[in-house]
């Protein structure tokens, strides 16, 4: 007997009436509840006449040594004698859900194992049916925002995520709040359409809705329109992520242009020491190594072009980074634009529209700057999501998923 050791059930208000095990060496434990009385389902008194049991109730609960672990127990149902006929109620124990097969604790568990993981893989852990899993998701785990959970909002993102369907993709558009504790998901809609965007801003609760002073989206033009429409005090920025994506991208084409003439103008030997110079090109000057800078220094030689598109490149990141207003900014990258047209460089033609479309957005960042950059925190999250929403097109479900995988540790976490 002195290797056994006893550990509290930590469950509140039972007795512990026997523990043994099943033919298949699954822990049993029998309890009792010691609540002594329930609330009338009429009335809402405290009733302590004792009626009966009910049928018996086993539920999962959470394994001991990887041992499943299960609770049976018969709820106690107590009869009201304020109330006409004397109806009986039965009691709800704190410690599971009516119609749970498990216990809270164990759900829980579950949801936290869930975090991160697609339902197949809990499955296979747990040693569980994939419908226990999404039974646990269903159960705590709302399809659609409750916004009688949030009291304001300030700042609002419109994103989107490609999800691959067979050979082409299907867009859904994700609007996110940020929240003391991070970001939050407001829903998951179908299409990327403005009427879409537009009705689901509309039925934001008008106390809600009056709170939002910032929407972060992308340059695309359906959700500023749906979001100037719905709410006309915000001011609608476009973080500068977005915009870092399109001229990081011209410099990255003239690259690629200047490689394909300098394999074919420089000696071979020569052409080889440039080998790897793509890694140093995308960097920051502060963020290379000191060989790093040779190298660069070697390309630049070789393409003074790449060193223009470099400069180029790092001017316009350096505006973003600098304290600027919005009108200083506003000046800083006009006298850009000038620069890059001097230069002649058509890889940056797309993005020199990019900025006569956007500019007022994009400049509003500056405004906007100290709260800014959530959505870009929330979009990485979100390519590391998108693998595990494969094959997921219901709007409800990736809801879920993402609410789950974004705010399930600040939710089911233990403390
Ligand atoms: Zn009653």
């Amino acid at each position: 007997m002195d290797n056994q050791i006893q550990i509290p059930l930590n469950l509140p208000d039972l007795r512990v009436l026997e523990v043994r095990q099943t033919l298949k060496s699954e822990w049993l434990i029998r309890v009792e509840s010691v609540a002594g009385g329930t609330t009338c389902h009429k009335c809402g008194e405290r009733i302590t006449e004792f009626h009966g049991l009910d049928a018996p109730l086993r539920l999962r609960h959470l394994p001991l040594f990887e041992v499943p672990v299960y609770l049976e127990l018969r709820p106690k149902r107590y009869r009201c004698r304020r109330c006409e006929g004397g109806p009986t109620t039965t009691e709800q124990p704190s410690w599971y859900q009516r119609r749970s097969p498990n216990t809270t604790a164990y759900e829980q568990w579950l949801l936290r194992i869930r975090i991160n993981s697609t339902v197949s893989d809990v499955s296979h852990k747990l040693q569980v049916s994939e419908a226990t899993v999404t039974g646990v998701l269903e159960r705590w785990i709302e399809t659609s925002v409750n916004w009688d959970a949030l009291s304001t909002m300030a700042m609002i993102g419109i994103d989107e995520i490609s999800l691959k369907r067979g050979r082409s993709g299907v867009l859904f558009a994700i609007i996110t709040t940020k929240t003391a504790l991070g970001v939050q998901v407001l829903a998951v809609l179908g299409d990327r359409k403005k009427e879409t965007v537009l009705a689901f801003l509309m039925g934001i609760p008008p106390h809600l809705k009056q709170t939002i002073t910032t929407v972060c989206t992308d340059m695309y033009q359906g959700y500023v329109n749906a979001a100037q429409e719905a709410l006309p005090q915000a001011v609608i920025v476009v973080d500068r992520f977005h915009v870092a994506r399109i001229y990081r991208a011209g410099a990255d084409a003239v690259r690629k242009r200047e490689f394909k003439r300098l394999k074919q103008t420089l000696a071979k030997p020569e052409y080889a020491l440039l080998k790897g110079v793509m890694w140093p090109f995308r960097k920051r000057p502060a963020d290379l190594q000191p060989a790093e800078k040779i190298q660069l220094n070697r390309l630049f030689v070789a393409s003074p072009e790449l060193e223009q598109a470099y400069t180029l490149r790092e001017q316009l990141t350096d505006i973003f980074d600098h304290d600027h207003t919005k009108e200083t900014a506003t000046e800083a990258i006009k006298a850009w634009c000038q620069r890059v047209r001097r230069r002649e460089i058509r890889e940056f033609d797309a993005f020199l529209t990019t900025l006569d479309n956007w500019l007022d957005q994009i400049t509003n960042y500056f405004l906007e700057r100290q709260s800014s950059g959530f959505v870009e925190g929330f979009n990485n999250r979100i390519k590391v999501l998108k693998r595990r929403c494969y094959g997921i097109f219901d709007v409800k479900r990736l809801f879920q998923r993402l609410t789950l995988d974004v705010n399930g540790y600040q939710r089911f976490g233990t403390a």
